[in-house]
């Protein structure tokens, strides 16, 4: 039996990429916003529906984080965000000088509790930096009214949500900038790479300066940093978009798969109304941590691999100071698992996977 891995990296026909390697190998330009950057550029904004020049392209999802929070001026003071995220969302904080306030999730949406939000916000707060978890669409609106009413920005770690829309438009389109990953364990992938995403011009220009060394030519504007990503990853990201749908298509299969054999006996993802999803993850919830890891363990012994997204609650970090509890984060990243889930996995894996789960769940 071949082992099943939480996810597979999706890959084009190879003659697809080589067209587009020995297209780089007869310009010799390999990075620095080079032809397939921005014919990459566009194609993407185009699929997402959102206008071309607010879309930049960046060497990862972190740093993408990281400009953002440069580029809108969040420097040194505290910064909103949800315990319940890949580790990444904290570590662009601090790596950014600032200090995460984190702020307890929805136990249904699994993203931070915007009502809970406002007894969070001090004189020092500048910003909110909120993660739509698997491709859920956090409370964008009140979330919105929040940073208007205290004047802060608002920063959307969309690392899950590409292709996801919410009241008929991009979910992108939401907060002073969104940020995607285009790792290549996500949905849709450039082997590395990410997006920031903005529809204020003057702020996009600043991105633009930062992510580039902050000079244009000898005229040295600010301090900058090298965010830019390559023709290659551009490439491979061409090569992808073509096949987006049908990946998508794919995982929705899968998907209902899944939900007919297991919607009925446990905590399966819960979708917002008004939203069109992109099938990216399949969580589950088991009842305490117990059973979560006794499930690990009989799906590791069939060579099955689920992964604990995400486990520990970011506010329990050591290098995190001044802890804080977070009740609801915490009790669900012990419990939660995210199946296999990738273009290649076949049906009757996932029903192999679903009668484990039903057998282990029998035996309790
Ligand atoms: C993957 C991920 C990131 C980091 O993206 P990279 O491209 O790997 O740097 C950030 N936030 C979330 C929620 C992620 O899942």
């Amino acid at each position: 039996m071949t082992r099943i891995d939480v996810t597979k990296p999706f890959l084009p026909p190879v003659e697809e990429y080589i067209h587009y390697v020995e297209k780089v190998w007869q310009s010799n330009q390999l990075t620095n916003q080079g032809p397939f950057l921005r014919e990459f550029e566009r194609e993407v904004s185009a699929k997402l529906e959102i206008e071309s020049n607010s879309f930049q392209f960046v060497a990862n999802g972190t740093i993408a984080l990281q400009v953002a929070l440069k580029a809108l001026g969040v420097s040194d003071g505290e910064v909103i965000t949800t315990p319940f995220s890949y580790v990444a969302t904290t570590s662009a904080i601090l790596w950014e000088r600032c200090k995460p306030v984190y702020v307890d999730i929805n136990p249904d949406t699994y993203c931070i509790d915007a009502s809970k939000i406002e007894r969070a916000i001090t004189p020092r707060t500048r910003a909110i930096v909120a993660v739509h978890v698997f491709g859920n669409p956090c409370e964008v609106d009140k979330i919105n009214e929040i940073a208007q009413r205290h004047n802060l920005k608002v920063i959307y770690d969309a690392a899950h949500a590409f292709g996801v829309k919410y009241n008929n438009q991009s979910l992108l389109k939401y907060g002073d900038i969104s940020t995607c990953s285009f790792h290549a364990t996500k949905l849709f992938h450039t082997v590395e790479g990410g997006a920031i995403i903005c529809h204020d011009k003057r702020v996009n220009e600043e991105v633009d300066l930062i992510k580039r060394f902050g000079h244009i030519g000898d005229d040295h504007q600010k301090l900058g940093i090298n965010a830019k990503s390559s023709e290659l990853n551009a490439a491979m990201g061409l090569c992808n978009l073509k096949y987006i749908d049908q990946i998508i298509e794919k995982r929705k299969l899968l998907s209902d798969v899944y939900n007919k054999h297991l919607s009925n006996i446990i905590k399966t993802m819960h979708v917002e109304n008004n939203t069109v999803q992109n099938y990216a993850y399949y969580p589950i919830m088991l009842h305490d941590e117990k059973s979560t890891l006794k499930l690990i363990e009989l799906l590791n012994s069939n060579d099955i691999y689920p992964r604990r997204y995400f486990y520990p609650s970011l506010n329990t970090l050591p290098y995190v100071k001044g802890k804080k509890s977070c009740p609801v984060s915490e009790d669900t990243a012990v419990r939660i698992l995210c199946l296999p889930l990738f273009y290649e996995l076949t049906v009757s894996e996932v029903e192999l996977i679903c009668g484990l789960i039903k057998e282990m769940l029998n035996d309790v």
